[in-house]
């Protein structure tokens, strides 16, 4: 049976962008680039839109291990989507550093902390709603995560994001599995799943590996890219050189070969991009 997200209310969201339809190729071209851990960079319909930005070298207890964040890669974004207020999907800095400022969708609850950090152009969206941004539709939908910034607060609701440009791209968030994965986005192009976390083990609500290959098994897209791996580890750690930087995406795609072996997984590794053309992958962009 399919469950449809349904939408509650379209959110007005006039960000002065004109659907773009300057050539055949922008029109039908969607570029991914994994940037890392749980940030991507969606480049479709010409316009740019940034997952959970976070380019520090170092957050709370965090080091980055991926390559730094090339910045070029990330200028000129017009849309940022948070998923939740945790620290490392909600970094107040990086958020700081996009220039000029993009238009930020952000989950109930978040928006005052952002307005309070000098955020600009922040829209609070629901699970349920939709928001267009030239001519690329943004829908909110559910996501099953801890709600708290921090262990006594503030909290707001976690949440993902269907992405409906030239291809439909669905971006998890944090979450762990839950019942409307099932047909969340009709003739799915392309899930950017969490498979990891940012240390040796991971916290509730999060997805490891094998259930990662689960919700593809209800997701039904055509491709997967898996994210929030390989791109931090805990202060002190990394002279270990820890598996777990590493394994999780081969862990993820030998678990979908099992579970859901009709979704091409493509593994990116931070800094790494590929574009979606006409259902042709093509790798290393
Ligand atoms: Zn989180």
């Amino acid at each position: 049976m399919l469950v449809h997200t349904p939408i509650a209310r379209q959110v007005r969201f006039d960000d002065g962008l004109k659907p773009n339809s300057t050539s055949t190729r922008e029109t039908t071209v969607t570029r991914l680039t994994y940037i890392g851990h749980a940030t991507v960079l969606i480049d479709t319909l010409g316009v740019r839109i940034l997952t959970d930005p976070l380019f520090a070298n170092r957050v709370a207890h965090l080091r980055r291990q991926a390559p730094p964040v090339d910045r070029d890669a990330t200028s000129r974004i017009d849309l940022v989507l948070i998923s939740h207020i945790h620290e490392d999907h909600m970094h107040l800095p990086s958020l700081r550093s996009l220039d000029p400022p993009p238009r930020v969708l952000a989950p109930a609850g978040a928006v005052p902390i952002l307005v309070q950090a000098g955020i600009q152009n922040v829209q609070e969206l629901h699970a349920g709603e939709s928001a267009e941004a030239g001519g690329v539709t943004i829908v909110g939908t559910k996501a099953r995560h801890s709600r708290l910034r921090y262990p006594f607060g503030p909290s707001a609701e976690p949440m993902g994001f269907v992405i409906r440009g030239s291809k439909s791209v669905y971006f998890a968030g944090d979450t762990d599995l839950f019942d409307e994965m099932n047909g969340l986005e009709p003739n799915l192009d392309v899930a950017l799943l969490p498979v990891w976390g940012w240390g040796p083990t991971l916290s509730r609500g999060h997805l490891n590996p094998r259930r990662a290959a689960e919700a593809l098994r209800l997701l039904r897209p055509h491709m997967a890219i898996p994210i929030h791996w390989g791109s931090y580890s805990p202060i002190g750690m990394s002279w270990l050189n820890p598996s777990f930087l590493t394994r999780p995406p081969r862990e993820f795609k030998r678990a979908a070969s099992e579970i859901a072996p009709n979704v091409e997984v493509h593994v990116l590794v931070p800094g790494a991009g590929a574009e979606l053309v006409e259902g042709i992958w093509n790798a290393g962009t």
